[in-house]
């Protein structure tokens, strides 16, 4: 078998095809190569040799140190150069790259291949012995953070010191004497810290690090970002080993980092940041303020240094023709890293650019628009997920805000929250359902899990494209990065722009798309809908197959529904309606009745009520079919728990104080889950759904008159187990239907039909469909009773469950699909058997999921509800589902 592929120079053994044998980085290095780019020559050890790697106790086999050598031998012939050579040493990188860019991995080491002996090569060949020197002690200092992993604040103290003595200010100020001296620390550093010396075999310096990448792949931080994002732990990564090219050879030579596109909003026209003599890493680390790539952003930012448009305007024209061509071949927005060596460009790394939400829409948009792409690739484009970040509130503009102080507007979206310095702290904060900001001088991956948890993240360091930046856009979290004012005292828990002091618990908003940092919370408006959402809506709307409702209860809700695209209620829960105002007092002297007469008497009160509910809710979905389920929830719900509000209900009701709490205490139960509630209080007390259902009759008969528009009222029993229940239940409310259109002399269509959230149900599907005329699988209930896990109690274990892959996802967030997945299946299938053109929907949670919509699709259901602003997630995915 093959592990080692080759690329650069005219050859490439690889290419975009690649990725999983490759990684994304080789692949995309290979197919540059490969379409004429000038890229360093390298090799790539593939992600299956990881696999192996970890199969064999951590070690290489040797025919792959032959492939290797081979590589290297192929680099050599290329640059003419020859590795551990000390007249013309050849110098490479190192560089980790699994199948999707994943912070955690292993960084890159630049410059290895120097030695005490080839540092005077370089010297010699490059006639610069500075440079030589530079690099030697930049590879020490990052072999010995990265491969060594040894303490690198002893590095960069020892780099502080130098330029202190010397009264330097900038790293460049450094003499090649200087860091000759440098180096000879770093070496007593590594020997202190270490154990052994640094190593002087090139070859050693090699698998050192091939070693530390495949080591990398089992680290914490990797584990946390695999788990975070559902990246499977076998895939493995690549390591790439690429002759280095240098951008830190004096003013005719550069490092960047660049977008085809704007990441943040889409918008057209180059985006990047480039440093002159410098290497990559010193733009992604903020290390120096980077300078703009185009002549338009800095002047639009005001900035002063040259642009590389200005500075370097050849290369930079090559660099743009470079950019137009990538976005061409791979009809995709591109994240590109580049690097110029004396004037000559070479290219260093291409993918599809992490972009936020806002700016995925607009890309696929225009992109369909240029003719790029089509309209069915741009619908399957946009991450449905991620939608809901512009489905929510930005600042207002016109509200009063306090500003402390102006970063870069680094992910859009604006966030409040409490402050909080550090990523456990937020962890912890988030855990108790706070809202915070992550407040960091800059973050490292080792923060990942800090920003997942946290609402927004405060960086005082760091460019667009700095880490931050870079990984809160990916999570769709607002970031403002760069706010140098900022003084942050992590240790003491405060923050302070000059005069000004924030301290860890005290709220602050920032807005990601302008960089403003407020002290205390701000107002927010609602989103806009039109646009560019609207017409990626619009394609998707043609796609799909799957209707889309909304759970909805209240004529708000209904109304924010229709404008998201619901085409009707899934699910409209009742017993809410009878919390309201007084309303409560009359529900709970019907429960407190102690005959049918009582609870009717009761109940008359509520009809009225309830029927000018329903009536609003028809008219706002007028049309639409509105699923309307009846009471579910236990009655001791209702009734009283503290001693204050006894009295209070025994004096609103005029009940004895001492008779409620017998009452109350009757109806306790010891699992109401499982208790008396659903379709049993409606076998107990059929009465109360009587009521329910002629409100839902008498409501839908008026709107019809009305606006001459009926309703299609869909009436859902819960809790359903035997088909009995159901023709019980249906039973009356079909009396309640008849005798209300009796009264009116008006009748309309309606349904009535149950929701599946019991398993016995699902395997009596057949029988209870002969009765009901639709099924809503209500997957929050059904995955409690089929898991046996109570959802409230679940927050204890599941994620370790999780964790252990014992379930590859929250089962309350993604559907279970082999289990609960498994009885909606059964379930749907013996509904068809008796009744083909039974309505079929889910309204869990899931509803709104988009990995449970695919699962709804493959089963056929006809509709799927979800909260109203998840509906066009929903429409989304549904069309995702159906391409
Ligand atoms: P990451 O995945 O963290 O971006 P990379 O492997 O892409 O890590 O490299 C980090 C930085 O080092 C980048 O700026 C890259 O351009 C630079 N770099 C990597 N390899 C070379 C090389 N052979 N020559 C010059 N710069 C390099
Ligand atoms: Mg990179
Ligand atoms: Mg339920």
């Amino acid at each position: 078998q093959q592990y080692v592929f080759r690329f650069g120079g005219g050859v490439s053994d690889g290419g975009k095809g690649d990725k999983n044998l490759l990684g994304g980085k080789g692949a995309n290095l290979a197919e540059m190569a490969s379409i004429g780019l000038p890229v360093p020559p390298g090799f790539t050890i593939s992600t299956a040799m990881c696999t192996r790697y970890y199969d064999e106790g951590q070690s290489f086999p040797a025919s792959v140190r032959t492939e290797v050598a081979e590589g290297l031998a192929h680099i050599e012939r290329v640059t003419g150069k020859a590795f551990g050579d000390p007249t013309n040493p050849l110098l490479v990188s190192v560089r980790s790259g699994a199948r999707v860019s994943m912070p955690g991995m292993m960084d890159t080491v630049l410059n290895l291949g120097l030695n005490d002996e080839t540092v005077e090569g370089l010297a010699r060949v490059s006639d610069d012995p500075r440079f030589a020197w530079d690099s030697y002690r930049r590879f020490i200092q990052m072999y010995a953070d990265v491969v060594l992993e040894l303490e690198h604040g002893r590095f960069e103290e020892a780099l502080e010191i130098a330029k202190e003595d010397n009264g330097y200010f900038l790293d460049t100020d450094l003499t090649a004497d200087d860091l000759k001296g440098l180096v000879a620390q770093y070496k007593a550093l590594v020997a202190e810290l270490w154990g052994k010396p640094f190593p002087q075999d090139v070859h050693d310096q090699l698998w050192g690090a091939v070693g530390a990448v495949f080591g990398s792949w089992q680290s914490d931080r990797a584990k946390v970002y695999r788990r975070l994002n559902d990246i499977p732990g076998d895939w493995g990564t690549a390591v790439n080993v690429q002759a280095m090219v240098f951008g830190n050879m004096g003013d005719t030579s550069a490092t960047g980092v660049a977008f085809t596109r704007d990441p943040s909003t889409g918008e057209p026209g180059y985006y990047g940041e480039f440093l002159i003599n410098a290497q990559g890493e010193d733009v992604v680390a903020g290390i120096r303020t980077p300078q703009y790539l185009t002549r338009a952003a800095r002047e639009a930012a005001g900035a002063k240094p040259a642009s590389m448009e200005e500075a370097m305007p050849e290369v930079y024209g090559e660099l743009a023709r470079t950019f137009d061509l990538l976005e061409r071949h791979y009809r995709d927005m591109q994240d590109i890293e580049f690097t110029v060596e004396k004037a000559k460009l070479w290219m260093l790394q291409t993918r599809s650019g992490k972009r936020t939400a806002k700016a995925a829409l607009k890309i696929a948009v225009d992109m369909a628009q240029e003719g790029l792409i089509t309209e069915e690739q741009a619908v399957a484009r946009v991450d449905a997920a991620a939608l809901d970040q512009l489905l929510h509130p930005t600042l207002d503009p016109q509200a009063p805000r306090d500003v402390l102080t102006k970063g870069l507007p680094a992910s859009p979206g604006a966030a409040s929250g409490k402050v909080v310095f550090d990523a456990d702290a937020a962890e912890r904060a988030a855990a108790n359902g706070e809202d915070v900001i992550l407040v960091r001088v800059e973050t490292s991956p080792e923060d990942i899990h800090g920003m997942h948890a946290a609402r927004g993240i405060l960086t005082a360091r760091g460019g667009m494209t700095s880490h931050a930046a870079v990984v809160a856009r990916g999570m769709g979290r607002p970031c403002v990065s760069g706010a140098g004012t900022l003084s942050i005292k992590a240790a003491d828990k405060v923050m302070r722009v000059g005069e000004r002091e924030v301290r860890e618990g005290e709220i602050v908003t920032i807005d990601g798309s302008t960089g403003e940092v407020m002290v205390g919370a701000v107002a927010t408006i609602q989103p806009e809908l039109a646009g560019d959402f609207g017409t990626l809506m619009v394609w998707a709307d043609r796609v799909r197959r799957l209707r889309v409702r909304a759970n909805a209860e209240t004529p708000a809700d209904c109304r924010t529904a229709r404008e998201f695209g619901a085409e009707g209620i899934g699910l409209c829960r009742t017993e809410h309606m009878f919390f309201d105002g007084s309303r409560i007092t009359a529900v709970r002297q019907m429960i407190l009745a102690s005959d049918e007469a009582g609870r009717r008497a009761a109940l008359d009160k509520l009809l009225p009520e309830q029927r000018s509910d329903f009536a609003e809710i028809f008219e706002v979905m007028a049309g639409l079919p509105c699923t309307i389920r009846l009471l579910d929830p236990p009655l001791h719900e209702f009734l009283p728990h503290e001693d204050a509000e006894f009295a209070e209900v025994a004096k609103a009701t005029g009940i004895d104080i001492e008779k409620l709490r017998r009452r109350a205490a009757e109806l306790h139960e010891f699992n109401p889950m499982l208790g008396h509630r659903g379709c049993r209080l409606g076998v107990t007390y059929p009465e109360i759904y009587e009521m329910q259902a002629r409100a839902i009759f008498e409501a839908a008969v008026e709107v019809a008159e009305k606006t001459g528009e009926a309703p299609i009222p869909e009436v859902m029993i819960p809790l359903v187990a035997t088909a009995k229940e159901l023709k019980l239940m249906k039973a009356v409310v079909d009396k309640a239907a008849e005798a209300v259109f009796a009264e009116k002399g008006r009748r309309i269509d309606y349904l009535v039909g149950t929701m599946i959230e019991l398993p016995r149900a699902a395997l009596r599907a057949g029988e209870i469909a002969e009765a009901g005329a639709f099924f809503s699988f209500g997957t929050n209930d059904l995955t409690q009773t089929t898991l046996g896990v109570s959802r409230d109690d679940a927050a204890r274990f599941l994620t370790q469950y999780v964790e252990k892959g014992i379930y590859a996802r929250d089962p309350f967030v993604s559907i279970d699909v082999e289990g609960v997945g498994e009885l909606v299946r059964i379930a749907a299938e013996r509904g068809r058997a008796t009744r083909p053109d039974i309505k079929l929907g889910i309204c869990g949670e899931h509803g709104g999921d988009p990995a449970s919509i695919a699962f709804c699709e493959e089963v056929g259901l006809d509709y799927v509800s979800a909260s109203p602003y998840r509906v066009p997630i929903a429409r989304l995915a549904a069309a995702q589902a159906a391409l």
